[in-house]
């Protein structure tokens, strides 16, 4: 689906992104974490093997909490500008890099919508992605 690799970096440039695989899906996340996270807004992510992936950059923190749907979620942010790099459910070898951080944004498009459910009444939904009420496994 891909060309790789893609790279990217959090606003402030303190940590780089590389992915050196393909991508596994795209997606659009409107759950309440996701909303608060962004101010109010959905959250879009490249899902992708978390072996693809080097990060480079010590400045990562890290906020633990309980999904809606019960999975633990570990998000990594910058310290020194806040920008989410990355987001893991449990155990899974997959995690969703946000596609903001990416040089080249022009590739993405949401294929799936999760939390569809949970969006404002004014949201439109990408045309041809598929709406899911929470969130399928492996998809952060
Ligand atoms: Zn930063
Ligand atoms: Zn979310």
């Amino acid at each position: 689906m891909s060309e790789s690799p893609r790279a990217g970096q959090c606003d402030c440039g303190h940590v780089r992104v590389r992915l050196n695989g393909p991508i596994v899906a795209m997606t659009e996340c409107w759950c309440s974490d996701c909303q608060k996270e962004t101010g109010g807004g959905s959250s879009h992510s490249v899902i992708v093997s978390s072996d693809d992936v080097e990060i480079v950059g010590e400045q990562l923190g890290t906020r633990t909490r309980r999904s809606q749907r019960g999975a633990e979620v570990t998000r990594s942010f910058c310290l020194g500008c806040g920008n989410t790099i990355k987001a893991a459910v449990g155990d899974t070898p997959f995690i969703g890099l946000r596609a903001g951080l990416f040089d080249d944004r022009a590739f993405f498009r949401p294929q799936m919508v999760l939390f569809a459910s949970e969006a404002p009444a004014w949201v439109s939904f990408p045309a041809g992605a598929k709406l899911f009420d929470s969130q399928p496994s492996a998809a952060a």
